[in-house]
């Protein structure tokens, strides 16, 4: 059994015990056994290991969990990027150009672009990654899909609800009941979550709940896309079906506050639902920000994620949706450092993951900086100066 002591940490980001609400403390170090933390302390306290990493001072935290991608497609969409820049509205209609280059695809050219993302985002300190399927919308399309990207990530996730194929366009019922039978039978095995789109233009709220409790009855998780274009019933639809996470939320009425705040007791009543913001997609779409800041004041768990796919929002950095978060939606650089971390942990219902205490996972960065700040005091720079994932420097 090898240990390796990460030691001479200036400033370590815990969200455990600790100061201020990131459990920071300062001159420690950490000791990992077998790809977990065994011991959290001082650096002048700290037992012997087989070898040492010696962070210089720097601010450790725990890796990034980045819990909304779409990683497995073929092609890209700059032109699409670039015409809306020029003024023309983000529909969503561009999924289809995407769901017809993935279904051209190889398995091997969808595996290399995973492989190529999901290496991107492990560089920028991302240890863990949620994948979801959605752009084959075939029985077979979605079945690879997610099959190649349970090789990359244990969070994977059925999204065969993205949109309506144009070849049931003008019969969703039809589609709804192929997801819900032979599509979902066929992905399951590779998801351990379900989703839906659920926005005009995709599914409505009865199709939504059709889908999630079909995935539900097969073992899945609850995951959903709402109210990023529109107002709408996606999000309570999310918190009765007791999902991990509503994600989007751009536009909220005071009833979708409400039902995302009630708190989860421990007789098991209330919400454990976490709204999940994805302030690229309103980068790159050019649209205004959640008010995050009324969900944090409401007691609603935040977290933050990249939403990474070739559309809306084409940025693997949870860095870059830090300093997002901060600049664009308010929230304080320990709220949103947060939300990229043990936030992203509750949204996939994790407790070994985004925080750095006896037990955890030892996923963890070390920054080029001497304090979490830094991530949103400097936007754009690389950061990221190590990244240890199951204990493992790669
Ligand atoms: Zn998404």
């Amino acid at each position: 059994m090898s240990s390796m002591l990460v030691d001479n940490i200036g400033e370590l980001v815990t969200n455990g015990a600790g100061e201020g609400p990131l459990g920071i403390r300062r001159d420690a170090a950490v000791l990992v056994e077998e790809g977990r933390v065994v011991w959290v302390g001082p650096s002048a306290y700290a037992p012997a290991a087989d070898r040492r990493l010696d962070a210089g001072g720097a601010a450790v935290l725990p890796g990034f969990v980045d819990s909304h991608a779409h990683l497995v497609f073929a092609g890209d969409r700059a032109a699409e990027f670039a015409a809306r820049m020029a003024g023309e509205p983000y529909t969503g209609g561009g999924i289809r150009t995407t769901v017809g280059a993935t279904r051209a695809a190889t398995d091997d050219e969808l595996r290399a672009t995973v492989r190529r993302l999901r290496g991107e985002a492990l560089r920028q300190g991302t240890t863990t990654m949620e994948i979801k399927s959605g752009y084959g919308l075939t029985v077979a399309d979605e079945a690879r899909s997610l099959r190649i990207a349970a090789e990359s990530s244990t969070e994977t996730t059925f999204l065969g609800a993205h949109v309506v194929p144009a070849e049931y366009a003008d019969r969703p019922d039809d589609y709804v009941g192929l997801v819900c039978g032979p599509m979902l039978a066929a992905a399951a095995p590779y998801a351990k979550w379900v989703d839906v789109f659920c926005e005009r233009g995709a599914f409505d709220v009865d199709h939504a709940r059709a889908i999630l409790a079909c995935g539900q009855a097969a073992g899945l998780g609850v995951r959903i896309h709402a109210n990023q274009l529109a107002p709408g019933g996606g999000v309570q639809l999310g918190v009765e079906l007791d999902a991990a996470s509503v994600d989007h939320c751009t536009h909220l009425s005071d009833a979708d506050v409400d039902a995302l705040a009630g708190t989860a007791h421990s007789d098991g009543s209330g919400t454990r639902t976490v709204a999940t913001l994805l302030p690229g997609a309103e980068f790159s779409t050019r649209s205004p920000y959640p008010d995050a800041r009324r969900l944090l004041e409401a007691g609603v768990t935040v977290a933050l994620a990249t939403d990474c796919n070739p559309g809306s929002s084409y940025t693997s950095s949870m860095a870059f949706c830090v300093a997002l978060a901060v600049r664009e939606m308010r929230l304080t650089p320990a709220e949103a450092v947060w939300a990229a971390t043990a936030g992203g942990a509750r949204a996939l219902r994790r407790d070994d993951i985004g925080v750095l205490t006896p037990g955890a996972r030892a996923d963890l960065v070390v920054l080029d900086a001497p304090s979490y700040l830094h991530l949103a005091y400097r936007p754009g720079v690389p950061l990221i100066r190590q990244v240890m994932r199951n204990g493992v420097t790669p």
